[in-house]
């Protein structure tokens, strides 16, 4: 049966305006699975509405009782874990040992600790001598317009309200409308649990309609979005003129520097899921590979034949570790990236097809194999543009200097990783590495307190810990004379 899903306004499902809904496919199969309503201006005034009308009272909420209303969110989140688990990966590809381990427990974590970070905020308080004390206040914005994408839909999307809720804020958030299955799970679930009608606003719907309403809209001070560099670039031309305040994390194509000295078995693992890890659709995930001469060889045979261990099919299947590209037109910008790789003379050490041999269930789905790719220049379209997929290239080095440069040598600078057993070198490498992120020796571990965003075309703004509370507040100070 197809579901239907619906608009959360005002605390209630709400059909779009229009009476227009989009096809929600499964990617493993290919298969509509939800109908998604496709909503646009008048939905979004209908929900700004409601955001307006929540505000008074939730931001004049104690903080003690938001936090418990999230907390008492992400409990029952955490309760129906295996729901969402299997909506998620159903919605988005992904294998559901992926959304188990990663997606459905951050997005736990998120409520949680943005539910009792409000608990433990100070504000400022300067001194001017004996003449005047000055304190900061800070204050909700208003209606938060937030704008998540695919790749890790809960996760992102709750990255997002968790922040903006807890500091007082009512929300219009708009998932992607590929994978906007969990969102709505969440909306009905936050309606269940006690949160008042209004605060969480959901409009699905596609970026250029809904989202660039909430974008647009006079009534929504700030905008936290989540996607492509392109996409941010037009975000940012609406909201600049109105002096929105925007936060754009951004699009990356991270460099993973591997040198000689380590021990190449230790490290394979986190090196292959850095490269991989959901089918390499994360922001994150290093798709530029740079490998010490010496190791070069041995690192890519042995990488390539990691590669082919992983077990790719069933997203639903307990053991599948690579699932399905999250839709067909994703399928097709990958496979055009692994076809200008052949034409630029570079060699496909493994992947680079369709896979054969999954099961009926999934033989119509949008699988690519993991993909390995070496001797192409470092600044071909296919090390520089972002592909987002199961691709990635290996390029060896000679010195630490030239691996800092060529991985410095693109418009992004979200994330990268550095390998190595050398203490010095690995502070050093991470010192003079353009980017908002760098793991030595380890990927995508992050600490919810640490600021998170991009550097150069990968963002702008940082998420995460006191970033994220103050993006949501708005800083007012007060001088008080003393005489
Ligand atoms: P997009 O930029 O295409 O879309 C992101 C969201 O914005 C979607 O909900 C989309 O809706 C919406 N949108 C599109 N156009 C507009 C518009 N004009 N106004 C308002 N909203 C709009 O990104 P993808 O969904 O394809 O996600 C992949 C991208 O996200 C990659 O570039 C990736 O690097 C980046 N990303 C960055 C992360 C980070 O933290 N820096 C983390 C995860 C992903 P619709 O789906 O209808 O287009």
């Amino acid at each position: 049966m197809t579901t239907i899903l619906a608009n959360h306004i005002d605390g209630l499902a709400v059909e779009p305006r229009d009476g227009i809904y989009l096809d929600d496919v499964d990617p493993a199969t290919g298969a509509v699975h939800a109908r998604v309503p496709a909503s646009g201006p008048a939905d979004v005034d209908q929900a700004v509405a409601a955001g307006r009308r929540a505000f008074p009272g939730w931001s004049a909420t104690p903080a003690s009782e938001r936090s418990r209303i999230l907390i008492r969110i992400a409990d029952a989140l955490e309760t129906r874990l295996e729901d969402y688990v299997r909506a998620e990966s159903i919605d988005s590809g992904k294998p559901v040992r992926l959304a188990r381990a990663l997606d459905i427990p951050r997005a736990v974590a998120n409520l949680r600790f943005f539910a009792t970070a409000i608990l433990h905020t100070g504000s400022d308080l300067f001194e001017t001598d004996d003449r005047a004390l000055n304190y900061t206040l800070r204050r909700p914005r208003g209606v938060a317009g937030l704008i998540s994408p695919w790749n890790l839909p809960l996760y992102l999307f709750t990255w997002k309200i968790a922040p903006a809720i807890a500091t007082g804020n009512t929300v219009v958030a708009k998932p992607s409308e590929l994978t906007p299955w969990t969102a709505a799970m969440l909306a009905d679930l936050t309606a269940e649990q006690g949160l008042p009608p209004g605060v969480l606003n959901v409009v699905h719907g596609l970026g250029a309609s809904a989202g660039a309403a909430i974008v647009d809209h006079p009534d929504v001070p700030a905008i936290s979005f989540t996607g492509g560099t392109a996409t941010g670039a037009t975000i940012a031309r609406t909201a600049g003129p109105a002096f929105k305040k925007l936060s754009l994390e951004l699009g990356g194509k991270n460099a993973t520097v591997v040198f000689a000295d380590v021990d190449l078995d230790e490290v394979l693992p986190g090196i292959v899921r850095s490269a991989f890890e959901n089918q390499g659709e994360i922001c994150l995930c290093g798709s530029r590979l740079f490998v010490e001469a010496p190791l070069y060889e041995r690192f890519v045979t042995t990488f390539a034949a990691a590669v082919e261990r992983l077990r790719m099919g069933d997203p639903l299947d307990d053991a599948t570790e690579q699932g399905a590209l999250v839709s067909a037109a994703h399928r097709a910008k990958v496979e055009s990236y692994v076809d200008l790789a052949r034409d630029l003379g570079g060699e496909i050490v493994t992947g680079g097809r369709r896979p054969d041999g999954l099961p009926a269930r999934v033989s119509e789905g949008f699988f690519v194999e993991p993909t390995v790719v070496t001797g192409l220049p470092v600044d071909c379209r296919v090390n520089m543009e972002e592909i987002f997929g199961p691709v990635v290239t290996i390029t060896p080095f000679r010195a630490e200097e030239e691996a800092v440069a060529w991985a410095n040598g693109t418009q992004y600078g979200l994330a990268a990783s550095v390998w190595t057993n050398d203490l010095r070198r690995a502070h050093r490498v991470a010192g003079a590495l353009d980017a908002g992120t760098v793991w030595i020796n380890t990927w995508l571990l992050r600490d919810l307190r640490v600021p998170f965003g991009g550097m150069k075309q990968s963002g702008v703004g940082r998420e995460g810990g006191d970033e994220a509370l103050r993006f949501f507040t708005e800083p007012k100070t007060v001088s008080v004379a003393l005489r």
